[in-house]
C-alpha cells in the first residue's frame, strides 16, 4: 500500500510515494493516489495521460460498470483538495456514520497545503475508484477529480475556462467552488462554456450537462441566508433572477446556465477557522477545525456522495461504463480546436450566408458583371477555406472539444 508524500508539496510521481498508509475513520486504509490525467501545456493545450487512465477506468472492477464521476473546480487555493479528501474519507469509509473520523488524524489523499506555489495545471483522478450499492441494488464504481490551477494569475482566462469546461464534460457532478459569495464574476466565468452547452443542445434537445452544485466557501452572512443547502439554494435563485435592468448578455447567461444542467443547486459553507485558513502546521486534524464547518461537512458531503445521490454519468441520456468514459476522455481530446461536424458546418453555412451578403450589399466600382467576378471567387475561397478547416477538425486528436467554447467564441465574433 502507497500513499502520497504531501510532506513537500505534494510530488505526484511514482517515485516520490513512501510506505505506509494512513488510517480512515472506520479504520480501513485509504489506498490509492492522485493521478495527473490532463496537464495543461505552455502552448495552452492539453494533454491526456491516456496510459494512466487507462489504468484506473479499464481496470477489472471499473470497466464494465457504471460510473459516477464528481469533480470540484475553481480557483487555485480556496480548499478544493482540502474538500476531495473529506470526500475520500467519506467513500473509503462506505458511508458510515463515524466517517469523519477521530481528532486528530492528518488529512491526507488530494495534496492541499501546498503554500504560494502551485502544482501542475489540468486535472487529477484518484487512483481507485470506490465501489459503491445504488439503492436499486447496482454496483457502480465513484471517481473523484480535482483541478489544478483554474483561474489563478499564470493561467490566461482561456486555460481557466477551458480546465472548467473540460471537467464538467467529463463528470456527472460538477462542484464549483467559490469564496464568499456568488458574484458576477463567477457566472461569467461559465460564459463560454454554457454558449457551448446551448449549441450541443440545439443539436439533439437534451440538457448536455449533469448536475452543476456551487459551493460557497467562507459564507458570513447566515442570517440573511444559512448555512447549507437550503439557504444556497435561496442565495442562487436570488442571483440567477432575471430582471429588466439587467443587460441582455447577463440575462442570457443566466438562461442558459439554467438549460445546461439538468439540476443546480448551492450549498453555503461556513469559515473553518483561523488555524485552517492561516496556520502552516495545520495538517488537517478536526481538532483544529470550527464545529460549524464540521457539522455543515456532514451535511454536505452525504448529500454529493451517499448511495441515494449518487448521479451516474449520461451521455446524451444513455448511462456510461468505465470502458465508454475512456473513449469519452479521447473523444473530448485533442491539441487542436475541435467543433462538432455539424456545428462547424452550420457556423459555416451561416458566416457564408453573411459575408456574401456584406459583398452585396456594399457599394462597389465597376459594376455588375465586374461584381460578379469577385462574387464568385469569394464565393470559392470560403469553400476551400471551410475545407481546410474540416480537415483541421477531423485531424485532431487530443484534447479538442475542450477548446471548443473558444473556438466558438472566435466564430460568434468574426
Ligand atoms: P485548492 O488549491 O483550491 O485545492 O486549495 P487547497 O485545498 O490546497 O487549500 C488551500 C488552503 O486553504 C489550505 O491552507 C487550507 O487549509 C485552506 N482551506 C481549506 N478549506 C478552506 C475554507 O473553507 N476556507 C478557508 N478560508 N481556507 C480553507
Ligand atoms: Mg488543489
Amino acid at each position: 500500500i502507497s500513499k502520497i508524500n504531501m510532506a513537500e508539496g505534494g510530488d505526484l510521481t511514482a517515485d516520490s510515494r513512501v510506505t505506509g498508509a494512513p488510517v480512515s475513520a472506520s479504520g480501513t486504509c485509504l489506498q490509492g493516489q492522485p493521478v495527473q490525467i490532463v496537464t495543461t501545456t505552455d502552448q495552452h493545450t492539453f494533454q491526456l495521460d491516456e496510459e494512466r487512465l487507462e489504468e484506473i477506468l479499464l481496470s477489472p472492477n471499473v470497466r464494465d460498470k457504471k460510473v459516477v464521476v464528481v469533480s470540484v473546480a475553481g480557483a487555485f487555493r480556496k480548499g478544493k483538495s482540502f474538500l476531495l479528501d473529506f470526500f475520500l474519507r467519506y467513500l473509503n469509509a462506505q458511508a458510515s456514520k463515524d466517517w469523519l473520523g477521530d481528532d486528530s488524524s492528518p488529512l491526507e489523499g488530494f495534496p492541499w497545503k501546498g503554500g504560494a506555489e502551485r502544482y501542475t495545471t489540468g486535472i487529477l483522478m484518484w487512483s481507485e475508484p470506490f465501489e459503491i450499492t445504488l439503492s436499486n441494488g447496482e454496483r457502480v464504481a465513484v471517481l473523484l477529480m480535482d483541478t489544478q490551477g483554474a483561474f489563478d494569475s499564470q493561467s490566461t482566462v482561456k486555460d481557466c475556462a477551458t480546465v472548467f469546461a473540460l471537467s464538467t464534460m467529463l463528470s456527472s457532478v460538477q462542484v464549483y467552488n467559490i469564496t464568499s459569495n456568488v458574484q458576477e464574476d463567477d457566472l461569467q466565468h461559465l460564459q463560454l462554456f454554457t454558449e457551448y452547452g446551448r449549441l450541443a443542445m440545439e443539436d439533439n434537445g437534451t440538457k448536455p450537462f449533469q448536475s452543476l452544485q456551487f459551493l460557497v466557501r467562507d459564507w458570513s452572512y447566515p442570517y440573511q441566508y444559512a448555512y447549507g443547502a437550503n439557504g444556497g439554494m435561496e442565495l442562487l435563485n436570488k442571483r440567477l433572477e432575471l430582471n429588466d435592468k439587467q443587460h441582455p448578455e447577463l440575462q442570457q447567461l443566466r438562461q442558459h446556465i439554467r438549460a445546461c444542467f439538468t439540476n443546480i443547486g448551492c450549498f453555503l459553507m461556513p469559515h473553518p477557522g483561523l488555524k485552517v485558513a492561516t496556520n502552516p502546521y495545520f495538517d488537517g486534524r478536526l481538532s483544529d477545525i470550527e464545529p460549524d464547518f464540521k457539522i455543515q461537512l456532514l451535511e454536505l458531503v452525504p448529500l454529493l456522495l451517499s448511495p441515494e445521490n449518487l448521479v451516474v454519468k449520461e451521455i446524451h441520456g444513455r448511462d456510461i461504463t468505465g470502458k465508454e468514459l475512456v473513449e469519452y476522455f479521447k473523444l473530448v481530446g485533442g491539441d487542436k480546436p475541435y467543433l462538432l461536424p455539424d456545428m462547424l458546418e452550420r457556423e459555416n453555412n451561416r458566416l457564408f450566408e453573411h459575408t456574401l451578403k456584406i459583398f452585396h450589399t456594399t457599394r462597389k466600382m465597376g459594376g455588375e458583371e465586374f461584381s460578379k467576378f469577385y462574387a464568385d471567387k469569394l464565393e470559392e475561397e470560403l469553400s476551400e477555406l471551410y475545407e481546410n478547416y474540416t480537415k483541421h477538425n477531423e485531424g485532431k486528436n487530443i484534447f479538442a472539444a475542450a477548446r471548443t467554447p473558444a473556438v466558438l467564441f472566435i466564430l460568434m465574433i468574426t
